[in-house]
């Protein structure tokens, strides 16, 4: 299933999100680490994106990485997510923006635990989440109402 984009002009993200959260969805900034709701959250269910409401990571693929950020070993879905090579900072990193609206999460990067090896380093500011449920096949079908919502 195709995930549907959501697109907003700048001034649109700058009313509809707080001013930390629009710097790093749209402008790519990092929250400090250990600053963040999630790094030590270890309650289940699902983090979403804080721009658009996508399902992107769930405290299954959660782990305790000690660098301050929010850390997950596999997105919940490959095609919730996108990846670019960023080359800013003079470092080669892996950015992970939302496959939705497009903003800015965090990096990947392959030091992460068994099984896929990754470590995605997700900002908290660019994440909601919403205890209890992880399942996907729930997900599936509020998916398919927010798309026909939409
Ligand atoms: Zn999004």
């Amino acid at each position: 299933m195709s995930v549907p984009k959501v697109r907003k002009s700048d001034a649109e993200w700058r009313r509809v999100l707080s001013r930390d959260v629009y710097a790093v969805l749209r402008k790519q900034a990092t929250e400090r680490p250990f600053s963040g709701k999630y790094h030590n959250n270890h309650a289940t269910g699902l983090y979403r994106c804080a721009g658009c409401d996508l399902p992107l990571f769930s405290s299954k693929t959660k782990f305790d990485s000690g660098t301050g950020w929010p850390s997950f070993w596999e997105p919940i879905r490959p095609e919730h997510v996108l990846t670019s090579t960023d080359l800013s900072y003079g470092m080669i990193r892996t950015e992970v923006r939302c496959a939705s609206c497009e903003g800015h999460l965090g990096h990947v990067f392959n030091d992460g635990p068994r099984p896929t090896g990754l470590r995605y380093c997700i900002n908290s500011l660019a994440l909601r989440f919403e205890a209890g449920r992880t399942d996907l096949a729930a997900l599936a079908v509020l998916g398919l109402i927010a798309a026909l919502t939409r």
